[in-house]
This record gives C-alpha cells, structure tokens and sequence, in this order.
C-alpha cells in the first residue's frame, strides 16, 4: 500500500487548504427586495423570479 514518506508540514497543509471554500455560491441581489439570493433561483425572502411573483409569502 501507498504510504506518505513524510508528514505534510503545517505550512504545505494550510497552504493547500486555502483553496477551500474560494467558490462563492453564486449570490446576487433580488431585483424586488435587495436581498441576496442564489441566482437562477426564486428569491426566498420575497418569493419572485424574473420580476414574476411564484410563492407568495
Ligand atoms: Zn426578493
């Protein structure tokens, strides 16, 4: 089995791990509200998409 000849230093480890969580998750404005939300998605906070309301709140 392949094993690790030596043990990843501190530094090569959080180096490595400040790639993580770099991805924004694809957040804008709502058009009605100005709240962020998930874009392609209705807005949670006011329930619209596209200007259309979709799940009234
Ligand atoms: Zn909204």
């Amino acid at each position: 089995m392949a094993v690790p000849q030596r043990r990843t230093s501190k530094t090569r480890r959080d180096k490595r791990r400040t790639h993580f969580k770099l991805e924004v998750p694809g957040m804008v404005k709502c058009d009605q509200c100005e709240e962020l939300k998930l874009s392609h998605h209705v807005c949670k906070n006011c329930g619209t998409y596209k200007g259309r309301e979709i799940a009234a709140k």
